[in-house]
């Protein structure tokens, strides 16, 4: 298929490689030159606007930060920096494919205008961080209806390997942020039974260990430990660097506050953990993965 891959960050650039890799023909776009240069040095066609990378495609996929981006990239006025307003240079027909981790209200508002417009569009959140992206083995949750997600369905396929459909546009976000605050809650837990254990001078691989097969097991003492040392290939063994950026996970947790407060759930725990990381993110520490939470607790 003809596909715009639009954001090249550490989520969307692995992305797009598997893309092109599977034969598809890609054309990337990101605002800053440093990302699509390391994607043109893949041999993906870069082009040098986002007006630019959608003519003639019948596919756009999305991959950016915040909601704003988001908003600013579909609905912008064309004028500003990133406000390319792309719905308006979309033939009807095509089909728009959003993995942002957004508000729930901003991926209606888009999916809401490309209706008007009889473009296809759903939200796509992923969960399986940089390293799923690289192994093409995210998890895909999908907001829309089922016509758009079966047209979606084969491209999220070469990228993933579970494809959940949530339910009507903005579902998918909505799951994706529960998720993504138990995760946020779960790090948390994690490195705080592990410092106190560590303080205690218990060797961090065996109380890993020990937890992960008792009942403290959990997503972070399998795959994401936040001690260095302790398993290979984690961000906490290379200096916290790529990862899931302690300052995206706060966007998250943020998000998750926001539609607590709208539907008046009680979410205590996530709220706590925002406050956390927001507070590692003061400290310097919102580039880093969010597993570098650890030395906040630790005192360092
Ligand atoms: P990133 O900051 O590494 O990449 C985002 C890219 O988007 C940047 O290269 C930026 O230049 C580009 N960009 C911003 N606005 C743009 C625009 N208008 N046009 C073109 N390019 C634009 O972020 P990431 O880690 O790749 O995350 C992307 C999204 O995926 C976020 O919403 C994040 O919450 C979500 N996510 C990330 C992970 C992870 O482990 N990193 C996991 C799951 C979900």
């Amino acid at each position: 298929m003809k596909i715009a891959f639009i954001g090249l960050g550490n989520m969307g650039a692995p992305m797009a490689l598997n893309l092109h890799k599977a034969g598809h023909q890609v054309a990337a776009f990101d605002l800053s030159d440093e990302a699509c240069q390391r994607l043109g040095n893949e041999g993906v066609r870069i082009a040098d606007s986002a007006s630019n990378v959608v003519r003639g495609v019948e596919v756009v996929i999305s991959m950016l930060p915040a909601s704003q981006h988001v908003e600013a990239l579909y609905l912008g006025n064309g004028l500003g920096h990133g406000q390319a307003g792309l719905l308006r240079q979309l033939p009807a027909g095509t089909l728009v494919i959003d993995c942002s981790t957004i508000a729930a209200t901003s991926a209606r508002k888009v999916a809401d205008a490309a209706a008007k417009l009889q473009i296809a569009c759903v939200d796509a959140p992923v969960s399986g961080g940089t390293g799923g992206a690289i192994a093409g083995t995210l998890t895909f949750m999908v907001g829309g209806v089922t016509r758009d997600l079966e047209r979606a369905r084969p491209l999220l396929e070469t990228m993933g390997q579970n494809i959940f459909h949530a339910g009507e546009a903005g579902a998918g976000q909505t799951a994706k942020i529960c998720n993504n605050m138990l995760l946020g809650i779960l790090m948390i837990g994690t490195s705080e039974a592990l410092a106190l254990g560590v303080a205690n001078g218990l060797d961090a691989k065996v109380l890993s260990e020990i937890m992960r097969r008792s009942s403290g097991g959990n997503w972070a003492l399998e795959k994401y430990n936040p001690l260095p040392g302790v398993m290979e290939n984690t961000p906490a063994s290379r200096g916290y660097a790529g990862g899931f950026g302690t300052d995206l996970m706060l966007k998250d947790l943020g998000l998750a506050q926001e539609n607590a407060s709208a539907v008046r759930a009680a979410t205590p725990l996530g709220g706590l953990a925002r406050s956390l990381y927001a507070a590692h993110s003061l400290a310097g520490s919102g580039a880093l993965d969010f597993s570098s939470v650890i030395r906040l607790l630790q005192g360092k």
